[in-house]
């Protein structure tokens, strides 16, 4: 038998990516479950609500409709024309049919964003605490991530100033998601514009994940990237997605809105990859986009009543302190208090919260900053109020 060198077994660009850090907990959570133990579940990025009625007959419809077959690899025209329809509602402004791609969910926009966009050793700055994916899409795509450390203090939220700092003659993208997973910062409006303006100046692409768009809480408005002025579209690229804002995560649909001609490059990427989004979804998409969107307004009151919960109740556990943020269904607690030798990173505290109390959150060393725990409050207020007993009981013992 030849001998084959075990370093060659499989593709270079998969040496630096990672597993993500937020599947590994659901897996430990799962495997607890499995054997019968009441875990308290905050691990998981994605809504607790079911998908609303209204998406789930359309769903239905195209089925009977026998809406079956391929469809063009961008979407359907009435699909990219919804997606577009909803920004005009929402933000008031017109895009174009042609800027607007549909995808397999948000991550598949944001994959072939970058295969579209990145080089070998090109420079994509990413803030952290950032989305676990972030980085390894990077790495996928052969270019290097450049991590800029946003301020605990300051509300972890990115300054155009920082950003500036990390810009080279190699930088190529850099992606922002305002709202923030895992953190749930949002970064103003003035200093959301004055990144861009700073990376259209050098003819540097942005790209905003919003997928988080429209958790917003105490009265802030959504605002999208889509809406910057004219001037600067050549350079902002924005990912969206359906999974969270109408709780569809298992039906894959996200979308890519930028420039024309990024998105037939990504159109030709996608016409050899997975062609359309699944016909069936896409109708289901097109009603939840163009169709009654008080379940969404519902959620939010929802998600904000647990938020308002949750902070406080973090921040009266000794030693413990959290960042109130007003995006997002996160909180990133800061559990550096605890750490010392034994227990000496976010991934050992939460491997012991979960063994020990039964309570899964995310380490925080998978989002780029270590010493907190990403806590998901898409989770039953009841389930939040037993972590926190769980949580204060578990801190007692360290
Ligand atoms: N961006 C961020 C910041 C996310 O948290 C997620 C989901 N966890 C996504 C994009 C992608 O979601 P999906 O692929 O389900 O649309």
């Amino acid at each position: 038998m030849a001998l084959v060198k075990s370093e060659r077994l499989f593709a270079q660009r998969l040496q630096k990516v990672e597993e993500s850090s937020t599947m590994q907990v659901m897996i430990a959570a799962q495997k607890l479950k499995a054997q019968g133990v009441q875990v308290v579940d905050l691990g998981a990025g994605e809504p607790d609500f079911n998908t609303p009625d209204n998406i789930k007959e359309a769903a239905k419809r195209a089925i009977d409709a026998n809406f079956t077959r391929y469809t063009p690899a961008v979407g359907v025209a009435q699909l990219r024309d919804a997606i577009l329809h909803r920004y005009r509602e929402d933000f008031g402004i017109e895009r174009q049919r042609d800027e607007v791609i549909a995808t397999v969910g948000g991550k598949h926009s944001i994959f072939n964003t970058l295969l579209a966009l990145i080089d070998p050793d090109d420079e994509v700055i990413i803030p952290a605490p950032y989305w676990v994916t972030f980085p390894q899409v990077v790495h996928l795509c052969g270019g290097k991530p450049v991590i800029v450390e946003s301020s605990p203090e300051q509300g972890f939220s990115v300054t155009s100033e920082l950003v500036q700092k990390h810009i080279t003659e190699r930088t190529k993208l850099i992606i922002l998601n305002s709202p923030c997973n895992p953190t749930g910062a949002v970064i103003p409006a003035a200093e959301f514009l004055k990144i861009c303006q700073i990376a259209a100046e050098r003819e540097i692409y942005v790209l905003s994940d919003e997928c988080y768009q429209v958790f917003l809480y105490d009265g802030l408005q959504p605002s999208t990237a889509a809406a910057v002025p004219e001037p600067l579209r050549p350079w902002v690229i924005v990912s969206g997605s359906l999974s969270k804002t109408y709780a569809m995560t298992g039906w894959r649909l996200g979308y890519t809105i930028g420039p024309s001609q990024l998105v037939s490059q990504m159109a030709k990427i996608q016409g050899h990859e997975t062609s359309n989004p699944t016909s069936i979804v896409q109708l289901a998409g097109i009603e939840a986009l163009t169709g009654p969107q008080t379940s969404v307004k519902e959620m939010i009151r929802e998600y904000q009543r647990r938020r308002d919960f949750l902070v406080p109740a973090l921040n009266q556990l000794p030693g413990v302190r959290c960042f109130n943020p007003q995006g997002a269904f996160y909180v990133y607690p800061d559990i550096r208090a605890y750490l010392r030798s034994g227990l000496k990173t976010s991934d050992d505290f939460a491997g012991r919260l979960l063994s020990q109390a039964h309570v899964a959150v995310t380490p925080g060393s998978g989002f780029g900053m270590d010493g907190f725990i990403r806590i998901s409050y898409a989770a039953a207020y009841l389930a939040l109020e037993e972590a926190v007993r769980r949580l204060r009981d578990f801190l007692r013992t360290l």
